[in-house]
This record gives structure tokens, C-alpha cells and sequence, in this order.
């Protein structure tokens, strides 16, 4: 008989953990405190991206995830699209020719744009006031929610257990092992507990006394009204990933925007320092992040936007994930921490399931929630 898991969280990590515990026949038990998909999961742009996965085990995650959804296709509103990092100077351009190198060398057909290149790639972007654009026809986009609810459909087909407006409030433990959760609907026992909560692992941990290496912050989008074909794939701004982001600050803006399969545009990045809770959406995020979209795109400055929304994310300053078990918890193991988590969500759901029954490691224990981070 194989231990019972309990997995705390209902977004994509959790739903494709479910799928995979179930398939590898352990019982499972999903406790989410509000619906599925109600924090990060159900509020992102659905990007899948590469240019941020360079190191042979992430792309590696990364490549297995992509053919997943290809071959779910529209069950989950997968499209190969490619997808570009917009460079915004010189010294974006530069920062970005090792990444693109380092693309190539693990198989990406990555290519720098720079001008009227850029068209080919996305026709509306503002070629003039750019450096250029790093493409990789591999990136893509999906509908997050419907992934999301997909992964967690197929889980409970196979059986998983799961519990809505369940929240974890507490752990009960006994000679040094947690025994069972405390959650707004009683204690509910487990034999390995996984701590899939998103931002709120730290939170979920510290109640165990754990310091977890990950932070958080608030991420907005707002969406326009159907338009026809316009932005090919994701756009991201350049600044993401070559440029030191000081976490300190209050507000980070940047370049974001997805096409939906519906036509709508989803526009982003406005990052804020903010409690845990919030989901507030603010002025100045809202209108520098339009700003800085109509920038690139002047010739959409006609869109509606028809709603806005917000929720935190979570992040490590290493940038690296929290996988593994809990030091002085042995029956509790974390999940949580991978960035942009849709691009990895399957395939890490599967090198759990390993560590969980074969201890097999991932990066020969990098990732431990017990590494020392500078928060
Ligand atoms: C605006 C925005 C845009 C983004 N864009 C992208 C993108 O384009 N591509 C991409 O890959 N990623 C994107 N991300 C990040 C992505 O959404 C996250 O990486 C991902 O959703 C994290 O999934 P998760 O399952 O770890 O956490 P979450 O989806 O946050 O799930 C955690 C769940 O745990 C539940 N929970 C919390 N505490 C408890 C408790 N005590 N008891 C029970 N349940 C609890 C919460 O309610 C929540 O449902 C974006 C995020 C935002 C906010």
C-alpha cells in the first residue's frame, strides 16, 4: 500500500501533482482553502517561456512540459506560438546574445532580431523604439485556468480526493512526524504532506516553525475586449531577466502582453511589494504598465479594457525552486518557488513523484528548503 499524500495548495503545481501521484497509484488528498485555481494559477497571461530556463535541467522540464500540451492541444488552449523578450538597448542586445548562445547550444532554434527584423516576428511591435528582440519559436501560450482545472479533472478521475474551502490552519505532530493537518473542516491525516501552496508556502511552513527561502509579490493584468489576430506570441520585456531586479523596491513595470485564443489581449507587468492577501489593483501599476505596452504598440491604443486584476506570486532570489524535504519534518516535502510554473508544472510533478518513491534528487539537492538565501 502506497502512503497517502496530502497536497496543500489548489493551483497548477498541486493539480499536476494529483495527476501524477494517482497515475504512480498513491491516494491522494487535495486541500485548497478557497476553488481551484483561486491564487496565481487562476490570474496569469498563460505564457510559456524558454528564454529563462538555460540551464540544461530547467530547459529539460521545460521541453517535456511543451510536448505534454501539445498533445492536450485544446483541452488546455495550447498554442506553440514562439514568443519574444523585447530588448530594449544596447545593453539589453548584449545581455541577451549568451542567452540566445546558450538557447542554441541545448537545441533552440533562438534567433536575435534587431529593426525591421523584428516585424517578421510580431508585425505590430514599434521597431524604432527598441534595440531588437530575442525569438524563440518554441514559447508558446495556454489557457492557465483551463489547464489548471484540466490537470485537476483528470486527477479526480483517477481518484484523488479533493477538498475546496479547506484551508490548513495548523499541523498536528507527535515524536518529531506530523500526523495530520488542521484545516476549517477538522484534521485530516496523510502519510507525506506537500507543501504546494504557492506564495503561501512560507506562511504554511512557518507554522511548523520553518523559514522557507521564498518571498512574494503582486502581480496585475488587465485584458481587453476580442480584437482580431494582432500579437502573435508572448511578449516580454528584456528587463526581466538581464537586468538586476531589486526586490526592495515598491514597483517594478515592465512589458507583457498574450493574445488569447479569443482575441482578448492580456497586459501586464506591473509587480508590487504588498500583504500577502491583496489583490488590489493601483493606479500608477495599472498606468504605467499601459504606458509601457502602448509604447511598443501605439497602433492599439484603441483597445477596451474591460478588467483588471491582481494576485501575488511567489519567488526565490536565487531564482531557483524550493524541491525537497523538510530537514526536521521528514514527512513533509516542498514544491513551490519555480518561476513562470505552467512552463515546468507537469514534468517537475513528475520528478517529485521520483523523490517521493525512489529518492531520486533533482540537481543533486540545489533546490533543498534548507539553502542558505539572502532574502
Ligand atoms: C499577473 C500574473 C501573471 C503571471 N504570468 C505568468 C505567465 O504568463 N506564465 C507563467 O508560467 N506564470 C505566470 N505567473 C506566475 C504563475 O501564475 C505562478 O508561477 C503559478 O501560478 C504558481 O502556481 P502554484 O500552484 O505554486 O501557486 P498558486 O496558484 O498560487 O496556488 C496556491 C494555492 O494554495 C492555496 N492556499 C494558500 N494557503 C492555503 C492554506 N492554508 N490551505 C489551503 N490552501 C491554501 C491558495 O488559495 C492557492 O489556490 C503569473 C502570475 C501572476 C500573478
Amino acid at each position: 500500500m502506497r502512503p497517502r499524500i496530502v497536497l496543500l495548495g489548489g493551483g497548477i503545481m498541486s493539480a499536476a501533482a494529483a495527476l501524477e501521484f494517482r497515475r504512480a497509484g498513491y491516494p491522494v488528498t487535495v486541500l485548497e482553502r478557497n476553488e481551484l485555481a483561486s491564487g496565481a494559477s487562476g490570474a496569469n497571461l498563460g505564457q510559456l517561456s524558454l528564454f529563462d530556463r538555460t540551464e540544461p535541467w530547467h530547459h529539460a522540464l521545460a521541453c517535456e512540459t511543451f510536448s505534454e500540451y501539445a498533445q492536450l492541444g485544446d483541452a488546455i488552449g495550447y498554442q506553440r506560438s514562439g514568443g519574444v523578450v523585447v530588448l530594449q538597448d544596447e545593453a539589453q542586445y548584449q545581455g541577451a546574445v549568451p542567452v540566445c548562445q546558450t538557447l542554441r547550444s541545448l537545441g533552440e532554434p533562438a534567433e536575435l532580431l534587431s529593426g525591421k527584423e523584428t516585424r517578421r516576428v510580431e508585425p505590430l511591435l514599434e521597431d524604432s523604439v527598441i534595440r531588437g528582440v530575442l525569438y524563440c519559436p518554441n514559447e508558446g501560450k495556454l489557457d492557465p485556468l483551463r489547464t489548471t482545472l484540466y490537470y485537476f479533472r483528470q486527477a479526480q478521475k483517477c481518484g484523488a480526493d479533493i477538498r475546496l474551502h479547506t484551508e490548513v490552519t495548523g499541523f498536528q505532530t507527535a515524536g518529531g512526524r506530523i500526523s495530520a493537518v488542521q484545516t476549517t473542516s477538522g484534521p485530516i491525516s496523510g502519510d507525506i504532506f506537500i507543501n504546494a501552496a504557492g506564495a503561501w508556502s512560507g506562511p504554511l511552513a512557518q507554522q511548523l516553525g520553518i523559514s522557507l527561502p521564498i518571498g512574494f509579490h503582486r502581480a496585475t493584468a488587465f485584458v481587453s475586449q476580442p480584437v482580431p489576430p494582432c500579437i502573435r506570441g508572448p511578449i516580454v520585456g528584456g528587463e526581466l531577466f538581464l537586468a538586476h531586479r531589486d526586490m526592495s523596491l515598491h514597483r517594478h513595470i515592465g512589458l507583457g502582453g498574450v493574445q488569447t485564443a479569443n482575441g482578448s489581449i492580456i497586459i501586464a507587468q506591473a509587480t508590487e511589494t504588498s500583504d500577502i492577501e491583496s489583490r488590489d489593483v493601483t493606479l500608477p501599476g495599472l498606468c504605467l504598465t499601459a504606458r509601457t505596452f502602448l509604447d511598443h504598440f501605439p497602433t492599439l491604443a484603441d483597445l477596451q479594457i474591460v478588467r483588471a486584476w491582481a494576485s501575488v506570486t511567489p519567488y526565490t532570489t536565487d531564482g531557483l525552486p524550493i524541491f525537497g524535504f523538510s530537514r526536521d519534518w521528514p514527512d513533509l516535502f516542498h514544491f513551490t518557488g519555480f518561476k513562470g510554473a505552467f512552463s515546468i508544472a507537469p514534468a517537475a510533478a513528475r520528478k517529485l513523484v521520483q523523490a517521493i518513491r525512489d529518492g531520486a534528487d533533482l540537481e543533486g539537492g540545489s533546490f533543498s528548503p534548507d539553502r542558505p538565501i539572502h532574502m
